[in-house]
């Protein structure tokens, strides 16, 4: 497992390796979207330190689909004593939605969860509430920067006030998991997974499909 080796390089580091080992484990058990790897962080003393990192998506349900929303999360030496930072990542054309409950205009989440976090919290927990959380209120929406700010606001009002859908609405065709935007046009290959929109299809992340991880060798576009 690619975790282990990362790990071994590391575990003299960390107070508690015992449950950063366990958790982590569980966490990337549960979710197949999420992955290991080590990553530099800057800790409080301005100093980069590597630290374990879990990468890749988060689903959350939203309008009757399901959607992956991108997540860093960054493991520190005292965990779990000390709690992990936690980053909704922005890609190339995705915004931070202002003013959002749980979510900072860098990406950092401030979830109760976290805030309330002791020696016994875990990581899978964490997911698990900031999937629910983020799944009432997406965190990122599709938007272009100008130099002064940004112009395209959500043209759904759904979008930034997802707790209010009108119910009556026909069920829409589900949209990019990325954007929750466009139309899902574009297929990741070889897994087949049918998820992204063109614009999304050219930033994939890591070049691993959003939803299983598969890497992805082509994007297809798929004709109805
Ligand atoms: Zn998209
Ligand atoms: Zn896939």
């Amino acid at each position: 497992m690619h975790f282990e080796h990362t790990f071994n390089d590391y575990q003299q580091t960390y107070k508690h390796e015992g449950r950063v080992r366990s958790d982590v484990i569980e966490l990337t058990n549960s979710y197949n979207t999420l992955t290991t790897s080590i990553r530099e962080l800057t800790n409080d003393a301005g100093v980069d330190i590597n630290v374990v990192s879990i990468n890749g998506t988060i689903p959350i349900q939203h309008r009757d689909a399901t959607y992956y929303i991108p997540l860093d999360i960054y493991i520190t030496y005292d965990y779990p004593s000390e709690k992990p930072l936690c980053f909704v990542v922005a890609l190339r054309g995705m915004n931070i939605v202002p003013s959002h409950k749980y979510v900072d205009t860098s990406g950092k989440c401030y979830h109760h969860y976290l805030s309330n976090w002791t020696f016994n919290s875990n990581l899978k927990q964490l997911v698990e509430n900031l999937s629910i959380a983020f799944s009432e209120m997406p965190p990122l929406y599709q938007g272009y920067q100008t130099q002064n700010s940004t112009v395209t606001q959500p043209q759904n009002p759904t979008r930034t006030n997802p707790s209010a859908p009108p119910s009556t609405e026909p069920t829409e065709a589900p949209t990019c998991v990325i954007c929750l935007d466009a139309s899902r046009t574009h297929a990741c290959l070889p897994c087949g997974h049918r998820v992204l929109c063109e614009r999304c299809s050219r930033l994939l992340r890591d070049n691993k499909c959003p939803v299983c991880r598969e890497t992805v060798e082509y994007v297809a576009k798929i004709y109805d």
